[in-house]
């Protein structure tokens, strides 16, 4: 579904990324772990269009989109869930998860859509005519996932959901995450710090250093591989 074949990112004389060749099969919930700087944010700014590479392909159903404008790409079916989350403080979570549907103009299917995420999240629904800056981190986050379903993504982009949460509100937003992709077939690429949750939630992973892919394998076997053990699981 989704190939990033030698991909070089820069911001100005920085690389950030070094020929990163990564493939994503349409239904698995793949995750990119790695320390921090490594580079994984850029990773998702590169396929969602944000920033693009300035070598190297980023091919969707075949097709290379690294060319395109980021409103193209949504289109087309790929969402980002960014880091720190970036909902609307002033707007109601009615109008926050609007927003995530603005390029879309089948309002039925928006209306369903809405239905959909207030059933995943019931706070949502008991929240939806408040603020968004007063919901508490862990509704705000699930709020951005919302948001970002709201566009019907194909290829749903999550970038560090775990970041500054608690551990009780994180198992339910990495629960509903599952649900996701089990129920809707939705494909997720996650980037994550927390390597421990990030590996038991996805199928594959990547291990990302210094803008370098270093390692590619199940999540079973780069949970027991004595190297990610060390550096990354903390064990
Ligand atoms: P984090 O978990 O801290 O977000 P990351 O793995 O996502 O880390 P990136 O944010 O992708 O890493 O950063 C990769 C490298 O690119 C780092 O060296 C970082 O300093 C650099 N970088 C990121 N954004 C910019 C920018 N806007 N301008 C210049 N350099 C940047």
């Amino acid at each position: 579904m989704l190939k990033l074949n030698n991909v070089n990112t820069f911001y100005g004389n920085i690389q950030a990324l070094r020929n990163i060749n990564i493939e994503v099969e349409q239904g698995e919930i793949i995750t990119l772990i790695g320390a921090n700087g490594a580079g994984k944010t850029t990773t998702l700014m590169t396929i969602s269009g944000v920033v693009p590479p300035r070598s190297g392909e980023v091919l969707y159903n075949g097709k290379p989109i690294q060319k395109l404008n980021p409103d193209k790409i949504v289109k087309m079916g790929i969402s980002q869930v960014p880091e720190g989350r970036l909902i609307f403080p002033d707007l109601t979570i009615t109008e926050n998860l609007d927003m995530g549907a603005f390029l879309r103009d089948d309002k039925d299917g928006v209306k369903e859509d809405m239905d959909h995420v207030f059933e995943l999240f019931p706070i949502l629904w008991e929240r939806r005519k408040q603020a968004g800056g007063n919901l508490s981190g862990g509704e705000q986050q699930m709020l951005a996932i919302s948001r970002a379903l709201m566009a019907r993504p194909k290829l749903l982009l999550l970038d560090e959901p775990s970041l500054g949460l608690a551990p009780l509100i994180i198992r339910q937003i990495f629960e509903i995450i599952k649900k996701i992709n089990k129920e809707s077939g939705t494909t997720v690429f996650l980037v994550e710090q927390n390597a421990n949750l990030a590996l038991k939630t996805a199928h594959r992973g990547y291990v990302m250093e210094n803008g370098e892919i270093i390692l590619s394998d199940s999540s079973e076997n780069l949970l027991a591989n004595e190297e990610i053990k060390k550096a990354y699981l903390g064990l």
